[in-house]
């Protein structure tokens, strides 16, 4: 099948053309390194199949562009479809097919990454040694032994960072809108509801999707009721934290360290090279300046062996479709409505 490959970095070509000949599906991938939206749509122009990752817009827009020409399969290379506007793409006879699971280890791990980053400073440690500068002040951590670490999602991934940081010796808590019951087969982690969870937790970590329940989970009402101090990390979606409110929250003390992946506008500076223009993104800058905060580029996903399951499964979903199987991993809009209020 004719697959148009929007936003295309070298490592999507190398996977993808890996699965493609892994699978002898023979797929004709043309690789766009341009983002998906309204004004690039016509590039997929006569491709049947579009395939895209997390910042393509997927909005209405562009999917009345792309079913005017021929477009009637996305394949999306990611879990999240929260950029798809899944209502339209019915409403146009357009299917939609994810990723439903890859490595889960690979973001559960790059969140426990970022706890350690934190909090032994290492980015500051790092660049002190490589300067002669061996002086611990402002380095000062904290055990991770005998914590409490709030989990809030604890799905594939919420569980795995859970039964790391269990590794750790730390006491857990989680919340889960529809709770698992392997979370609590781990020691010394119990459920408890949101307001327990923020006033007892010393490190919080989000691993539940964005859905409009989940907008803003984390907003200046929240953050008032936390440990001052506490550890915020975010490797889920940007928009679940009210980025002012968190930045009022280092302001304050209230948070002692916050460790994102993500951010709420991401979309307009993740996955590209920028550091020649001026960023125009106040809140990401001012974040960017305090010492007690590490940004990565939505890059918990990037292992070796997440990156191989993407592929093989995006190349699996078009050949289902190709083939008029059934599509096993589509995401429909009815799918959709479901996942968000049963989880
Ligand atoms: P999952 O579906 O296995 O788990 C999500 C959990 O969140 C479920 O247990 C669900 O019940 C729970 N949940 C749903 N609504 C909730 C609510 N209102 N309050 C609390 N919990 C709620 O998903 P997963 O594979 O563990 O992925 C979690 C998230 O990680 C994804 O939604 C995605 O946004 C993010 N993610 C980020 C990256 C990255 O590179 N940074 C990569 C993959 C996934």
């Amino acid at each position: 099948m004719k697959v148009a490959v929007f936003s295309t970095k070298s490592y999507d070509s190398e996977f993808l053309d890996a699965a493609n000949a892994a699978a002898q599906a023979n797929h004709d991938f043309v690789y766009f390194d341009t983002r998906l939206s309204p004004k690039t749509a016509s590039l997929a122009a006569d491709f049947p199949a579009v395939c895209v990752f997390v910042n393509d817009d997927v909005g209405a827009e562009t999917l009345e562009i792309l079913a005017e020409q021929g477009t009637r399969f996305i394949a999306l290379r990611s879990t999240g479809f929260n950029h798809v506007d899944l209502k339209t793409a019915a409403e146009l006879g357009i299917k939609v097919a994810r990723v439903t699971v890859y490595s889960p280890f690979s973001v559960a791990e790059h969140a426990v990454g970022l706890v350690l980053m934190l909090n032994r400073r290492l980015y500051r440690a790092y660049n002190r040694v490589r300067d002669d500068n061996f002086s611990l002040e402002g380095l000062l951590g904290f055990d991770l032994h005998d914590s409490t670490v709030g989990v809030i999602g604890t799905g594939k991934i919420g569980i795995i960072f859970a039964q790391i940081m269990q590794g750790f010796g730390c006491y857990l808590l989680g919340y889960d809108a529809f709770p698992n019951p392997k979370f609590e087969e781990i020691n010394n982690a119990r459920y408890v509801q949101l307001p327990e969870l923020f006033a007892n937790a010393d490190i919080i970590s989000l691993h539940c999707p964005l859905t409009p329940e989940t907008y803003h989970l984390i907003d200046a009402n929240a953050i008032a009721q936390m440990k001052p101090g506490m550890m915020l990390i975010n490797t889920s979606r940007g928009g679940l934290i009210d980025t002012k409110a968190v930045i009022e929250g280092i302001k304050s003390g209230k948070i002692g360290n916050l460790g994102i992946d993500v951010y709420e506008q991401e979309d307009e500076l993740f996955f590209r090279d920028l550091s020649d223009t001026v960023i125009l993104d106040d809140d990401f800058q001012l974040l960017q300046s305090f010492p007690n905060v590490v940004i990565t580029a939505h890059q918990a996903f990037f292992t070796r062996n997440a990156l191989s399951d993407i592929s093989n499964t995006t190349v699996a979903n078009i050949t289902e479709v190709e083939q008029g199987h059934p599509l096993k991993n589509e995401i429909s809009y009815q799918l959709s409505v479901s996942i968000a209020t049963s989880g």
